[in-house]
């Protein structure tokens, strides 16, 4: 018996140690990285060290662009002067379109053949990219559905799937460093970007980017098959006050702490080696030059112990464009001492010849060189480029296989949001006569967004055409005969609307598929939220032939179309869901798959409207109200749910207690689908005023008609906080509500450390 239980209590021990090592934790160099590092400092020459905080986009070492007619190429002399000359830490990016992984290998090597051989130390080149949704720059590769969607699926396993394919095919084409996730919150509806976040909620947002990062790193970022992460972009970027790009954003202490911060935080937690920072400003301070946030915030409270990178020109911009520093120098002096340990120049070495000279003149002294370049080399040597920086060509035997393809195809499922199903349209049955028209019907660009072969995406004859847009993939289910295709518009013109009235009076359903164009950052910039009027118009005219109408929206952003939304017998929100979003779509309109995406964002009636579900006292009072199209948090499926038993495990606590909370789920539908359980908290009376609700646990069950599932929750102290007037995160006693789904039930805290 003695003996059984001490096997027992290895096992256990065993368990929970192998339960750790698998967790990720904060990115921490083990301690012969930071011995070879010092070391390696010791030896460098100050020219060497700035050469390794400079980083120039692959643009400055080209001969010739890539572009849909000609294929890129190098230019080898101007290569040698980056990596020799001017000893440069890193490369980024392409010169404009994706390349063979063959051709990204014939790359790589060259580099690094130079780095290695040709420089007196033998320092690797740390090349980085943008691989947002899959290896975007990479042709072929597995490209999945865009940040927004992702969360979605409100799925972690998932996620940290996807993170996984992805670094996989980065790491495949030779490429160590992604930049991403973004870990901006989605709270401005008209921001560019928006489909770049996890959404508008923080908790939401922080599990989705700390399922990501652990998929994509791993526990070790040196393994062959993950690579670096790049948070981005820190902070406050993605609240821009007019909702135009790159622009200014006005954020206090306490809301920067309360919204804005967490999610970087979390990814810092979940071990992110290297943070880009914010290309905009925040009260009137641009990011790259501002001292609290870039060091007392991130190094001091956050303890990151990586590095920092600036974003595309932005420390030059600090003079050009911001004016908050009188010369280019004093630009690069304000950027380095803030905190940004390298420079995305990206376009020429004047960062690297600027910041020489402030060493050589005592302007920047020589401790805080040492100090980014020994975050910049800890990076590297962590990622094993040392040892080897050169592609493994074993590797491409597994890239973009057949089940990465399954992955996305399963991702693209279950980030679509049914908002809306009138007398059970959907599914169709697979008899049915079709109409499928508008601009979005049959493009693939539609559904992939940005950062899709091209920055901008939107160069439809680069895509993949073996991938199935709508059409195609409503074709491939049901008899072709049976499908009808006219395009009515483009995204803002009129085409051939009549035509596409004619035809819906001819079928028994139309599938209207609206959206926007693929676009990116500054050039996705709009005045007006709502859907434009050419796509209104086709969406109107087919209402009114009386046919049940499916309404599909491929969008970045939630662009209002409350004038259309009455008239749809279905909508099906898809945001950007991919290369396999057609065949997701088509599974699902047809019954072979029941929806379960839930919005991330509260998606607006008007074009004012854009309240946050976790919006203030103030905006439920007097005539204000939370009036969206359909609430974060919403989606249907084909099935139906049934809460019931909320328990509470005590109904009083103290700061330090945890509380149980369970809830049983049934699945009073017809069929098997999956629902996501939310819990919300409300903090009845606080010293601040407290959100209307906040989601603080969820979990994604699939379930069978007439299964019952009970759901656990643990709430502890962390849950509870917020940040309080003197802006430090806070615990206050008094009563909180539990909501989920129509249940509610109350608990009381009565005592913290601090008392009230
Ligand atoms: C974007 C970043 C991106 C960088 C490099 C910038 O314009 O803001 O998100 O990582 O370019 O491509």
């Amino acid at each position: 018996m003695k003996y059984f239980l001490s096997v027992a209590a290895s096992l256990i021990i065993y368990i929970i140690l192998v339960g750790f090592q698998n967790q990720p934790e904060k990115f921490n160099p083990k301690p012969e990285t930071v011995t070879k590092v010092k070391t390696l400092l010791s030896e460098m020459t100050l020219e060497e060290k700035i050469g390794q905080m400079t980083q120039v986009t692959i643009q400055v070492v080209s001969a010739k662009q890539g572009t849909k007619d000609q294929h890129h190429v190098l230019d080898e002399k101007k290569l040698e002067e980056a990596v020799v000359k001017y000893k440069v830490g890193s490369l980024l990016n392409v010169y404009d379109v994706a390349h063979e992984i063959d051709y990204w290998h014939e790359i790589i090597n060259k580099i690094q053949n130079l780095a290695v051989n040709e420089t007196r130390l033998g320092i690797p080149v740390l090349y980085g990219i943008d691989a947002i949704h899959g290896a975007t720059y990479t042709k072929g590769s597995t490209l999945f559905p865009q940040g927004i969607n992702m969360a979605a699926t409100w799925n972690k396993e998932l996620v940290e799937k996807i993170g996984e394919i992805t670094s996989y095919e980065t790491r495949a084409s030779g490429i160590p460093w992604n930049f991403y996730p973004v870990m901006d919150i989605g709270r401005q509806p008209l921001w560019p970007r928006l489909w770049e976040t996890y959404g508008e909620d923080v908790f939401l947002a922080s599990q989705t980017g700390a399922a990501y990062i652990k998929g994509a790193q791993g526990n070790n970022i040196g393994a062959s098959d993950k690579l670096a992460v790049c948070l981005k972009h820190y902070v406050g970027y993605g609240f821009p006050n007019n909702g135009r790009d790159r622009t200014p954003a006005w954020i206090s202490e306490r809301m920067m702490r309360e919204y804005f911060l967490p999610t970087f935080e979390a990814g810092i937690n979940a071990g992110a080696p290297t943070v880009m920072v914010n290309s905009g400003e925040v009260d009137g301070i641009p990011t790259h030059s501002d001292y609290h946030l870039l060091t007392e915030v991130l190094r001091g409270e956050m303890n990151f112990k990586g590095f920092v990178v600036s974003d595309w020109e932005d420390i030059k911009r600090l003079h050009t464009r911001d004016r908050v520093a009188e010369t280019p120098k004093e630009a690069v002096r304000m950027a380095v001492m803030a905190g940004v340990d390298m420079s995305m120049i990206p376009l020429d070495y004047s960062f690297y010849d600027l910041l020489l000279e402030l060493v050589n003149e005592g302007s920047v002294p020589m401790w805080r060189i040492d100090e980014a370049v020994g975050r910049i080399l800890t990076v590297k040597m962590e990622l094993g480029l040392f040892d080897n920086p050169f592609p493994d060509k074993k590797m491409k035997g597994k890239f973009a296989n057949d089940e990465f393809r399954k992955v996305n195809l399963q991702a693209a499922r279950e980030s679509i949001i049914l908002t809306k199903n009138d007398n059970n349209l959907l599914p169709l049955s697979k008899d049915t006569r079709v109409l499928v028209t508008g601009p979005a019907a049959n493009m693939l660009s539609v559904m992939n967004g940005g950062w899709t072969i091209t920055w901008q995406g939107n160069e439809e004859s680069l895509y993949p055409h073996e991938n199935n847009t709508v059409l195609e993939a409503i074709k491939d289910k049901i008899s072709s005969e049976n499908v009808t295709y006219i395009e009515g518009t483009s995204f803002n013109e009129e085409i051939n609307i009549d035509e596409a009235v004619r035809a819906a009076n001819q079928n028994d359903v139309v599938v209207l598929c609206l959206g926007e164009a693929a676009y990116c950052e500054t050039p996705g910039n709009i005045t007006d939220l709502t859907l434009d009027a050419a796509q209104l118009e086709l969406a109107e005219k087919i209402m009114g032939t009386g046919k049940p109408v499916i309404l599909i929206m491929l969008e970045g952003r939630p662009r209002v179309i409350n004038k259309i939304v009455d008239g749809a017998d279905a909508v099906l929100v898809a945001f950007l869901p991919g290369m396999e979003g057609g065949n997701a779509l088509a599974d699902i309109i047809f019954g072979d798959y029941s929806p379960g995406g839930k919005l991330p964002v509260s998606y607006p009636k008007y074009p004012n409207g854009n309240t946050t579900y976790d919006y203030k006292p103030l905006e439920k009072f007097d005539t204000n109200e939370y009036d969206p199209q359909w609430a974060f948090g919403y989606g249907l499926s084909y099935s139906s749910f049934g809460y019931s038993n909320l328990k509470l495990d005590q109904k009083e606590i103290k700061e330090a207690d945890v509380l149980g909370v369970s809830v049983d789920v049934t699945n009073t539908g017809k069929v098997e689908s999956s629902e996501v359980v939310q819990l919300y908290l409300c903090d009845l009376y606080g010293s601040v005023s407290r959100p209307n609700k906040q989601l603080k646990g969820y979990e994604k069950v699939l379930m069978k008609p007439g299964e019952t599932k009970t759901i656990n929750f643990k709430i502890n102290k962390d849950h509870l906080s917020f940040i309080g007037r003197d802006n430090k995160r806070i615990v206050e006693p008094g009563e909180f509500e539990v909501m989920i789904n129509n249940l509610k039930d109350k608990f009381v805290l009565k005592e913290t450390a601090a008392g009230k």
